[in-house]
C-alpha cells in the first residue's frame, strides 16, 4: 500500500488542472460556509488518475473510470479496504502512544484503561491456551453429575447457544429485544480438533473414540431437530405455555442462570420455533450420558470461540506472526468483541471535531433524498393501493441515520456506566471471556428493561455483536430491524466523502450510497419490515400488482443477488434525481459525479452477496438515460442498454 501511495502522488503531479474539463465546475458549498478548493482539486486529480482515456466510456465505463486502479493500488484492494486499514492504524497509533505516555489526557477517558489492558494482554500472546478458557467458567458440579442444560445456560451467558436447545436474546424491532428459543442447530457439526480435545477436562476416552461418540450424538440430534414442516416463522409463547407443553426441562432455572435474573414471570413472552422438535431433543438428551453431553458442550464452546471473527488465537496458530500483524489482529478482534468501548475511543480521540460538519452535510443530503423518495412513491408507478403507498412513505420518513454508529444523546456518565459493567483481568483468555460476558449480559438486561428512556439510547445505534461478520460494517448499511442506516467511520472520510466536497463529488458518492441503502428498505427481502421494524405482508401485496412483478422480472435476469441490483438501479436513479435539480449545473458537472460514483466500485471483486464492482457499476449506469446522454452513448451500446428496467 505504501508503494501504491507513492505512485499515486507522482501521477497526481503529472496531471495539471488546466488539462481537466473543469471550466464550469460548480464550486458552491451546499451545506458548509466554505469548501477548501485544495481538497477538491486534489480529489479531482485523484479521480482523473484512475481514468484510462484510451477506453471508450460507452463500451465499459468501469474500465474507463477504474482502468488505472490496479496499477496504482495493486491486487485485492478497494477504497473500502484501504479506508478500513487506516482506521485500524489509528487505533494502533493511539494505543502505542498511550503506552509510551502515561500522562496523556486520554488515559482519563471512560473505558480507555481497560481497552489498553485488553490490548496489552492480546499483543503479549505467544500461544493459545484453550484449557484456560474452560478453567475460567463458573464452577460446575462434576461433569457426570450436572444436567446438560446447566452447562448450556452458563455458556449462553457468553453468547454461545448453538446446540441442544438454543436460547438467544435478539434484537426484535425498533424498540425491543426478545428471547428466541430454537432446537439444536442441525446445520452445524463439531469438527473435534486435537487442540480442542486436549483442552477438555480428564475423561479417559481416546480422541478417535470421543470423536465418533460426538458424531453419533449429532446424527441423532440432527434427525430430531430437523423440522417436519416448512414453517420458518416463530411463534409467540409465554413461559407458562412453554412449560406446560414441554415439562421435561427446568425452563425457569435455565433462563435465570443464562440471563442472570432472580425471576422470570410466567407471562413473559418468547419467540419460539419448532417446540415439538425441541421437546423431542430434550426427551432424547435426558436419557443420555451426562458426562458425554457436557464434554460435547465444552468442545462446541471452544470451537465457537475459535471461530469468532478475528480471534487472534487463530492467527497465532496459522503461521509465524510478526508483532505488527499481531497488533493489528488484536485491534480487529477488539473492534468486534468490544464494539462500544472501541467506537467511543475513536469518537473521542479522532472523530468528535469532525462530527458537527459531517452531521450537517450528511443529514441534509439524507433529508433531500427522503423528500425525493416520498415524492416518487406518491407518483405510484406500480399502481399500488393508497394504504400501502402511505405505509411505505411512513417507512421512508421514519428512517434514521447514524454517522459513526454511536449511541445518541448521551453524556459521559453513560460510558462510565459501561466502564463499570465491564471487567478486565490478567490474561487474554480471561479478557476475551469478560468482553463476551459484558456484551451479552448487557443484551440480556436490555431484554428485561422496562425503562423507555434508557432503552431509546440502546436503539439509537446498532450495538454490533462480537460474532458480526466482516462484510457488514465496513461500508454503510441499512439495518431493517431498526429502520436505520449506519454510516461507519471508514466511510466518513475521503475518498468517499468530505463535508467540503463540491456538489458533483459530494452527491456522486454520498447520495448514491445513501440512495442505495435507502432502497434496501424497498428491496425484495426487506420491504416487509415496517417503520417500526416489524414484519408485514407488503411483498404479498406487491406481488399482486402486475407492473411490480414485471419490473422485478426485468432486473432479475443476470444478477447473483436480486436485492443488490434493485438497490443499485433504483438507488442511483434516486440519487441522480436529487442531485439534478439544477440542470444547468448538471451539464458541466456530470463527469465528476459519475467518476466519484465509480470510485467506490474500483477493484471490487464481489462476494456472495454482491456482483463484481464492474458488473454493478456498468449495469446501474447502463440503466440511466442521463448517463448515456452525458457521454453521448448511442442507444444499444453496452452503456446505454436497449432494455431499460423500471423499478422504484
Ligand atoms: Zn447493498
Amino acid at each position: 500500500m505504501a508503494c501504491g501511495l507513492r505512485i499515486i502522488s507522482l501521477l497526481l503531479l503529472s496531471i495539471s488542472i488546466d488539462a481537466l474539463p473543469t471550466y464550469h465546475l460548480n464550486q458552491s458549498c451546499p451545506y458548509q460556509s466554505q469548501c477548501d478548493p485544495s481538497i477538491n482539486w486534489q480529489h479531482i486529480r485523484r479521480l482523473e488518475s484512475y481514468v484510462r482515456r484510451d477506453v471508450d466510456p460507452c463500451v465499459d465505463f468501469y474500465a474507463y473510470a477504474c482502468g488505472n486502479w490496479r496499477r496504482i493500488h495493486g491486487e485485492g484492494g478497494t477504497a473500502t479496504t484501504i479506508s478500513e486499514a487506516q482506521i485500524n492504524q489509528r487505533f494502533e497509533d493511539l494505543f502505542l502512544r498511550l503506552l509510551q505516555d502515561p500522562l496523556a489526557q486520554e488515559h482519563g477517558y471512560p473505558m480507555q484503561q481497560k481497552l489498553l489492558t485488553h490490548y496489552q494482554s492480546c499483543t503479549a500472546l505467544t500461544s493459545s491456551n484453550l484449557r484456560r478458557y474452560l478453567q475460567l467458567l463458573p464452577p460446575l458440579p462434576a461433569l457426570n453429575a450436572s444436567h446438560w442444560m446447566e452447562l448450556v445456560s452458563i455458556l449462553g451467558r457468553y453468547g454461545y447457544h448453538d446446540h441442544f436447545v438454543q436460547i438467544e436474546v435478539r434484537h426484535h424491532n425498533i424498540s425491543q429485544h426478545m428471547i428466541f428459543i430454537q432446537p439444536h442447530n442441525h446445520n452445524q457439526n463439531l469438527d473435534l480438533t486435537r487442540e480442542i480435545y486436549d483442552a477438555l477436562p480428564q475423561h479417559g476416552i481416546g480422541f478417535t473414540q470421543l470423536k465418533e461418540m460426538f458424531s453419533v450424538l449429532e446424527s441423532h440430534l440432527n434427525r430430531l431437530a430437523k423440522p417436519n414442516i416448512t414453517d420458518d416463522s416463530f411463534h409467540n409463547l409465554t413461559l407458562e405455555q412453554i412449560r406446560r407443553r414441554v415439562p421435561e426441562l427446568d425452563w425457569l432455572g435455565a433462563l435465570k442462570r443464562q440471563l442472570n435474573r432472580s425471576s422470570v414471570n410466567a407471562d413473559h413472552s418468547f419467540q419460539v420455533d419448532e417446540l415439538s422438535a425441541i421437546r423431542q431433543v430434550i426427551l432424547y438428551l435426558n436419557r443420555q450420558d451426562r458426562r458425554l453431553l457436557n464434554l460435547y458442550s465444552l468442545a462446541r464452546f471452544l470451537s465457537h470461540l475459535l471461530q469468532l471473527p478475528h480471534n487472534p488465537l487463530e492467527s497465532l496458530s496459522s503461521a509465524l506472526v510478526s508483532s505488527k500483524s499481531l497488533s493489528i489482529a488484536c485491534i480487529r478482534h477488539m473492534r468486534r468483541t468490544l464494539y462500544l468501548p472501541m467506537i467511543y475511543a475513536y469518537e473521542r480521540v479522532y472523530y468528535a471535531q469532525q462530527r458537527p460538519s459531517d452531521e450537517r452535510v450528511i443529514h441534509s443530503v439524507f433529508t433531500e433524498l427522503k423528500d425525493q423518495l416520498v415524492q416518487t412513491l406518491d407518483q405510484n408507478h406500480f399502481n399500488l393501493n393508497r394504504g400501502l403507498v402511505k405505509a411505505l412513505q411512513t417507512k421512508v420518513l421514519g428512517m434514521r441515520l447514524n454517522v459513526g454508529n454511536v449511541p445518541r444523546n448521551v453524556t459521559e456518565d453513560f460510558f462510565w456506566a459501561t466502564d463499570r459493567n465491564w471487567k478486565v483481568g490478567h490474561d487474554f483468555h480471561e479478557n476475551h471471556l469478560n468482553s463476551l460476558l459484558y456484551y451479552y449480559s448487557l443484551t440480556a438486561e436490555l431484554e428485561g428493561n422496562p425503562d423507555a428512556t434508557e432503552k431509546a439510547i440502546w436503539y439509537s445505534f446498532n450495538n454490533h455483536s462480537p460474532d458480526l461478520t466482516d462484510n457488514i460494517d465496513a461500508t454503510p448499511y441499512f439495518y431493517c430491524l431498526g429502520n436505520i442506516i449506519i454510516i461507519p467511520y471508514s466511510y466518513a472520510q475521503l475518498p468517499f466523502y468530505h463535508s467540503e466536497l463540491w456538489p458533483a463529488m459530494l452527491y456522486g458518492d454520498l447520495a448514491n450510497t445513501l440512495g442505495h441503502e435507502m432502497l434496501h428498505a424497498f428491496d425484495t427481502d426487506l420491504v416487509d419490515y415496517d417503520v417500526q421494524g416489524n414484519m408485514r405482508d407488503y411483498s404479498e401485496q406487491l406481488q399482486q400488482q402486475p407492473l411490480y412483478v414485471e419490473a422485478v422480472k426485468c432486473l432479475n435476469d443476470s444478477s447473483v443477488v436480486l436485492n443488490e441490483r434493485t438497490s443499485d438501479v433504483s438507488g442511483s436513479r434516486l440519487a441522480f434525481r436529487t442531485y439534478m435539480k439544477d440542470t444547468q449545473s448538471w451539464q458541466s458537472n456530470g463527469r465528476y459525479y459519475f467518476l466519484q460514483f465509480s470510485h467506490f466500485f474500483c477493484g471490487d471483486e464481489g462476494d456472495r452477496y454482491h456482483d463484481m464492482g464492474s458488473t454493478r457499476l456498468n449495469y446501474a449506469l447502463s440503466q440511466m438515460p442521463e448517463f448515456a446522454e452525458y457521454f453521448h452513448c448511442a442507444r444499444g451500446t453496452p452503456m446505454n442498454s436497449a432494455k431499460q428496467c423500471h423499478f422504484w
